[in-house]
């Protein structure tokens, strides 16, 4: 497989300079469908069948499966948004300096996507089991929380055996078992504004109010149950000599357990129920929308089946829990074994600096083969 992998290398990295240098970002459904267009056509050279799924105000959803596939065991799961704004390929495009790749995209998630192919196409070409045993799931918002495809991964989930997720290897190259949940809220604070200097006791401070709901949100947050609530953003007010009449926050909520995110959503509505500063009105929306992934049985198993196999190249591969969410904690609630960072390893995602270790796109991809190869052997 290695020579084989070798010899593709250079069209692989031409394919991910491709990629990279359409701006896909997770509003632009133009660059989104750009990059779903390229991958479509080379997945139909190989024998694949592509459903679109079309979404009108964001990128298509694609679903992937070989004409073969009769109830294919494995589901993978990777995304072709980016999260950054238009023009960021032609400020700085895809570039290689000193075994790193550069550019926008480059290890989240692009380089996976490439491997992915690649992956496959392997397999095709050396006959090899694998390739007709997958379904894969490309979608065009998991940078802003999956919104219109959640319901896509959970369907594609339900009647597999496992799930991998692409997103990419830590640093260190490790590979993801565990991850965190996540909440988003808002608070809206309406008040009553007032001259501050000529007539004050007419007006009710929305500010004032939120700074109540601040401290009490702050105050959820227990580090050592690995619970986290952080107020990342407030605004309010108009001007500084009126008593404001509005203000607003955006919370963020992390969790380790299902239930620890039943309790802390509890807790969040019932702040958010309950005015401090009388007079004022509070408008709380939000939710839980990334349930955790656990570090279960199904879970142990396959990651011994990756690091088995990372073995047998040469690799050792660890696995870490993170604080992230991402897609692989959906189909990790329906049960369903699912490791991520599947992908190559590299860093700095979400910055001008993320990068991609260019050595790591090739053994990334011998290694995604073999996993697939594995898991697809007949068990007797
Ligand atoms: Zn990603």
């Amino acid at each position: 497989m290695r020579e084989y992998i070798e010899k593709d290398f250079d069209a692989m990295l031409g394919m991910l300079e491709e990629l990279v240098n359409i701006d896909s970002g997770s509003y632009n459904k133009e660059g989104i469908d750009q990059v779903g267009h390229v991958l479509k056509n080379k997945y139909e050279e190989l024998g694949y069948l592509i459903t679109e799924k079309e979404i009108q105000s964001f990128g298509n959803n694609l679903v992937i499966r070989h004409k073969e596939a009769v109830k294919p065991e494995i589901l993978i799961v990777a995304h072709m948004d980016t999260v950054f704004p238009e023009g960021t390929a032609k400020e700085r495009p895809f570039t290689i300096a000193d075994g790193k790749a550069y550019g926008p995209g480059v290890i989240d998630m692009k380089s996976s996507l490439v491997m992915l192919y690649f992956s496959l196409k392997a397999l095709i070409e050396n006959n090899i089991s694998g390739y007709e045993n997958v379904e894969i799931v490309l979608n065009s918002d998991e940078e802003i929380g999956t919104e219109s495809s959640r319901e896509l991964i959970e369907n594609a989930a339900e009647d597999k055996k496992c799930v991998l997720v692409l997103e990419p290897a830590r640093e260190d190259g490790s590979i993801v078992s565990a991850r965190r949940g996540m909440g988003y809220y808002s608070l809206k604070v309406k008040g009553k504004g007032a001259h501050s200097g000529i007539d004050p006791e007419s007006g009710i401070s929305a500010i004032e109010e939120l700074a109540h709901k601040i401290i009490d949100l702050q105050a959820l947050s227990e580090p050592e149950e690995n619970l986290n609530v952080n107020v990342g953003l407030i605004k309010g007010g108009t001007s500084v000599n009126t008593v404001a009449p509005a203000a607003e926050a955006e919370i963020d909520v992390r969790i380790s357990t299902v239930n620890q995110g039943k309790i802390i959503d509890e807790k969040i509505k019932k702040i958010g129920s309950k005015t401090t500063i009388k007079g004022t009105i509070l408008d709380l929306t939000g939710g839980i929308n990334r349930p955790p992934m656990e570090f279960n049985e199904g879970v142990q198993t396959l990651v011994k089946i990756i690091q088995h196999e990372g073995k047998k190249l040469g690799l050792d591969i660890k696995h870490t829990a993170t604080g992230g969410g991402s897609d692989a904690s959906f189909t990790a609630a329906m049960n369903v074994p699912t490791v991520d960072g599947m992908g190559p390893v590299g860093g700095k995602q979400h910055s001008k600096d993320e990068y991609l270790l260019v050595d790591s796109f090739k053994e990334r991809t011998i290694l995604f083969i073999n996993v697939l190869k594995y898991l697809s052997k007949p068990t007797k």
